[in-house]
């Protein structure tokens, strides 16, 4: 089958790790008999650099009439680039939030996966760790308090600040089966999580994730409070299969879950909306501290490409043999800087480009 994929470079070490996710790519689809075609997308400071602003109409375009996007990441040095001299909404980030609402992408996913071979990485005592642990944090991504109405105003002489936390039933119903949906492809387990003991916004919630739930009777479900949720975290995260919750805990909670496996290097993630279509990129940066040297981690940006075959495409299979080639590069010694062991074990450093090669080598 053809697929049209939106690429997006991006700044920094954007240009270095996409080029070897797409290797990947065209290494999967000459062995699966698939054909991926791609079109560049500029957004970000290569943007404003060539158009004046981070990302254009037409560059929206191109994006929503892509079957999936990938992505390196965007943005300069905050403190030295002249990007960020710019009034905010001309600046590199304004492209990534724009693009993200132009094409409504509500769920945020971020996979936390502890590789055997990098264990030594994980700050959880061994005891903990046990065979390690692979949880998909589904955090709600356009709605709730970072969405709602603020306000600072002076009451009786002081100052007062409101943020508003709010979330329709239509809302939570779309996040909450997606979430059931990525469990369905997973190990059926999803933890739902909220402050009901408090907030109404979780009580609804609640609700709402009980009725989506039913259509489900294969996944398993269970509610947790967050206060819980982030010491589980640390204590068992082994029980984790799916954790889905709302914007704010889910800033917080994926962030606590992607810190206990590593390296950021490593770590992919998508947005979704309510098609088939995604935004996938690296959790991290554009790491403008290690651009252009030939030593960035490209594993979260291939593990991207991944989570685009299993989720856009249904390509299950073709996902499974780029993670395999992953653990297996990694079984075999090899590392980028990022992730190279402290202890001096032997392990054999390498750059982008032989990391990219080494993957394909093992698909
Ligand atoms: P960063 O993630 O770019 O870098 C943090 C540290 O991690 C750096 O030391 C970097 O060298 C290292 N690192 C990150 N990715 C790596 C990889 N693949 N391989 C090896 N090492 C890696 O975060 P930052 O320095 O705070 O931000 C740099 C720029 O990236 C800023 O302009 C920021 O706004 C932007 N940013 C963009 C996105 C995005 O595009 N979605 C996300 C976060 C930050």
């Amino acid at each position: 089958m053809a697929y049209k994929i939106g690429v997006i470079r991006g700044d920094g070490i954007g240009p270095e790790v996409v080029t070897e996710a797409v290797k990947v790519l065209d290494a999967i689809g000459a062995k699966f008999g698939h054909e991926f075609n791609y079109t560049e997308i500029l957004m970000g400071g290569c943007s404003i650099d060539a158009t004046g602003v981070p990302l254009t109409d037409e560059a929206i375009a191109t994006a929503q009439a892509s079957d999936a996007v990938l992505m390196g990441s965007i943005g300069g040095n905050t403190s030295t680039s002249p990007w960020y001299k710019l009034p905010a909404d001309k600046r590199p980030e304004a492209g990534l939030l724009k693009l993200r609402k132009s094409l409504n992408l509500f769920a945020n996913l971020r996979p936390a996966y502890l590789y055997e071979e990098l264990k030594e990485a994980c700050p959880l005592r061994d005891d903990i760790i046990g065979d390690g642990f692979d949880m998909m944090i589904m955090r709600e991504l356009t709605g709730g308090l970072y969405f709602g109405a603020r306000s600072t105003v002076e009451e009786d002489g002081q100052l007062v600040a409101r943020d508003s936390l709010t979330y329709s039933e239509s809302e939570i119903r779309r996040i909450a089966k997606r979430g059931f949906d990525i469990a369905m492809k997973r190990r059926k387990k999803v933890t739902s999580v909220d402050k009901a003991n408090v907030l109404d916004s979780s009580r609804l919630w609640r609700k709402i994730v009980e009725e989506v739930a039913a259509d489900y009777p294969e996944v398993e479900y269970e509610h947790m409070l967050v206060d819980n949720c982030a010491m589980q975290l640390v204590k068992n995260p082994r029980q984790f299969d799916v954790i889905l919750t709302e914007n704010m805990f889910g800033d917080i909670l994926s962030d606590e879950a992607s810190m206990v496996t590593g390296s950021i290097g490593m770590l992919s993630s998508a947005s979704l909306n309510d098609t088939k279509f995604g935004l996938y990129e690296p959790s991290g940066g554009s790491a403008p501290d290690i651009a252009g040297q030939g030593i960035a981690n490209p594993i979260a940006t291939i593990l991207s490409a991944a989570m685009m075959l299993r989720y856009s495409f249904d390509l299950d299979a073709e996902a499974d043999a780029i993670e395999n080639a992953v653990k297996k590069v990694l079984a075999d010694g090899y590392r980028t800087i990022d992730i190279m062991p402290r202890d001096g074990s032997d392990v054999k450093k390498v750059g982008t480009v032989e990391m990219g090669t080494l993957i394909v080598e093992r698909l």
